[in-house]
């Protein structure tokens, strides 16, 4: 039997966007947390540098922001990062509060300081960290604490499928009054109520063949709020990391860009080096070139990865730098003090997404995006290490208070109607499925991935075509599994990177085309804007610059 669940706030996702949401607004409002899987199961697990914070006495604020502008090739909103930089500190300190294990450094002040490290783009030491497993840190710690709140009701194996708003039944406003949530331990579709929504769903990593990304980054939120009417922007700024491990059972692991800090070198499968052919500095060149380069040797020779190699460095040193790397290749049969590692490129991070202002709120009333799925402005063309954990944090305070200060103005949206399911059946053919889902992510791979080209860009848009047509088919001829509306959601947010980069006919930050190789210089640079078709201009449409 379907259930009607009615909350003041409704939370869909429990990374670090989700969590700190929750835990902030918990005291003053009875909250629903929905989780895909497990609780703590998301990118921010697996997070391992940390968060950028201005702490080093030679350090700034306005050096923060000077590095954020430029890593983002002329798109960030300056408002935005100069918004998100001033509140590191703080929101920082919430995290410290509430528990979080952050590395304290032993030799300075009688280890009252915080450890920081050093990461890409920031001319400071700026990261603080909980040794290599900040994320881990942060979401076990944040989720116990929203177990023990009594006014945090949790939703494990719950799946958002659909938001509910008020424009679609009939009100006068498009207000956001819910969603639908697919129970995935009773294959039921319950009606959960709210008076405010935030969707904190994370990135879309899955939408490529490779990614660093859990499982869970599916895109569900964007295509849910792209469906309900909210604007998207710059979906085609993906950033890829150069070096994940090529096993099929490895999913998702990182190698650590030290590896090449310390000397790893690059090789392709016959053993020779190609780094310094494609950057004079090789394998210590930024990120976006080294991913390049691999791609280019591996599209060159039709190969399926390229091999890192550490080994000339002695055994000791390599078990004592590297103990994860180490252990978690070994497992895989790779020891990598003997031998190369198997390394592909893998999908990284979204800078794109639904379209907020500085609180969070989005073109829907009522309705607020947080984290790696939101557009906030900061991260323009490229965003910078550890910038996107710091980003949940603070938009998760700029989104509470918003909305604390509106709770009372809105009534609880009361019964809602139920899930209809009387013109569908059960599926009988699971393949189409998995067979759109692997095709998908492979040409995502191949045509839309860290080298574009109009030609490439136009055979995905073909393919996205098709699939958006046969898997709409389907899913109003069948039940909803949790696949089947992982699919739906995957292609729509497939169409929206397609479509985004098939508009920037120039190169910029992590989009990268062969047709049109340098920025264009002849304008200012611009976001690229998708608008839904039931896209309703108005008075809660997002005015990003009066924020
Ligand atoms: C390997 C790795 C290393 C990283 N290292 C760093 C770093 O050092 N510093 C940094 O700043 N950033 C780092 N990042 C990026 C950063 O971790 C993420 O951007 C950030 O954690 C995103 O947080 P989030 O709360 O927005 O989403 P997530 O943490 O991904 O959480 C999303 C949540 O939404 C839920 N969800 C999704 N869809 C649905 C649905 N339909 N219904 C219900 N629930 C749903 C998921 O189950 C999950 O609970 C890293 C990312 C990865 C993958």
């Amino acid at each position: 039997m379907s259930i009607q669940y009615h909350h003041d706030v409704l939370i869909v996702g429990s990374g670090a966007a989700g969590l700190c949401l929750a835990l902030r607004l918990a005291d003053h409002a009875h909250i629903a947390l929905i989780s895909k899987t497990s609780l703590t199961e998301s990118s921010t697990l697996y997070a391992q540098g940390g968060i950028s914070v201005a702490l080093d006495k030679h350090d700034s604020i306005e050096s923060h922001i000077e590095d954020t502008l430029n890593a983002g090739a002329g798109l960030c909103d300056s408002d935005v990062v100069t918004y998100t930089v001033n509140h590191a500190r703080t929101c920082a300190q919430w995290l410290i509060d509430h528990g979080v294990p952050f590395t304290r450094d032993l030799q300075a002040n009688g280890g009252n300081e915080f450890h920081l490290t050093r990461e890409g783009g920031h001319s400071h030491r700026r990261i603080i960290h909980s040794a290599d497993a900040t994320g881990r840190a942060i979401e076990k710690t944040l989720a116990q604490q929203a177990r023990e709140h009594t006014n945090i009701d949790i939703f494990e194996n719950h799946i958002a499928i659909d938001l509910i708003t008020g424009n679609k039944m009939g009100f006068n406003v498009n207000r956001c009054l819910g969603a639908y949530v697919l129970d995935q331990g009773l294959h039921k579709v319950d009606v959960f109520s709210a008076r405010h929504v935030i969707l904190a769903t994370g990135g879309a990593g899955k939408v490529y063949l490779y990614t660093s990304n859990p499982d869970v980054a599916n895109g569900d939120g964007i295509a849910m709020a792209w469906r309900a009417g909210c604007r998207v922007a710059n979906m085609e700024f993906i950033q890829f990391h150069p070096t994940c491990l090529y096993h099929p059972q490895a999913k998702s692991f990182l190698i650590t860009e030290a590896v090449r800090g310390e000397g790893g070198k690059l090789l392709l499968p016959d053993g020779i080096p190609f780094m310094k052919s494609f950057d004079t500095r090789g394998e210590l060149a930024p990120r976006d070139i080294v991913a390049r380069a691999i791609d280019h040797e591996m599209k060159r020779l039709g190969e399926k990865c390229v091999y890192l190699d550490i080994s000339h460095k002695p055994a000791d040193f390599i078990r004592q730098h590297f103990p994860n790397v180490y252990k978690r290749c070994l497992e895989f049969g790779y020891d990598i003090t003997k031998k190369p590692i198997p390394v592909v490129p893998a999908a990284h991070y979204l800078c794109g997404g639904v379209m907020t202002d500085i609180h969070g709120r989005t073109d829907i009333e009522g309705l607020y995006a947080v984290g790696e799925m939101a557009f906030t402005g900061l991260h323009g063309a490229n965003r910078m290490a550890s910038n996107s954990l710091l980003e949940c944090i603070v938009f998760a305070e700029s989104a509470s208070l918003d909305i604390l200060h509106q709770l009372q103005n809105y009534p609880l949206p009361g019964e809602l109607p139920p899930w209809d399911e009387s013109r569908v059946t059960d599926s009988d053919e699971e393949v189409v499925v998995t067979h759109n889902w692997d095709e998908l992510r492979r040409f995502m791979w191949d045509y839309v991935g860290i080298v574009r080209t109009n030609k490439r860009l136009q055979r995905a848009k073909h393919r996205t075509d098709l699939l958006l047509q046969e898997i709409a088919e389907y899913y109003s001829n069948f039940r909803v599994t949790s696949d089947l509306i992982e699919l739906r959601n995957l292609v729509i947010v497939a169409d929206l990177i397609i479509r985004s980069a098939i508009q920037r006919k120039e190169s910029r930050g992590l989009h990268y085309t062969l047709d049109y190789p340098e920025p264009d210089q002849r304008q200012p640079a611009t976001n690229t804007i998708l608008m839904p078709a039931n896209y309703l201009a108005g008075r809660w449409a997002v005015e990003r610059q009066s924020a």
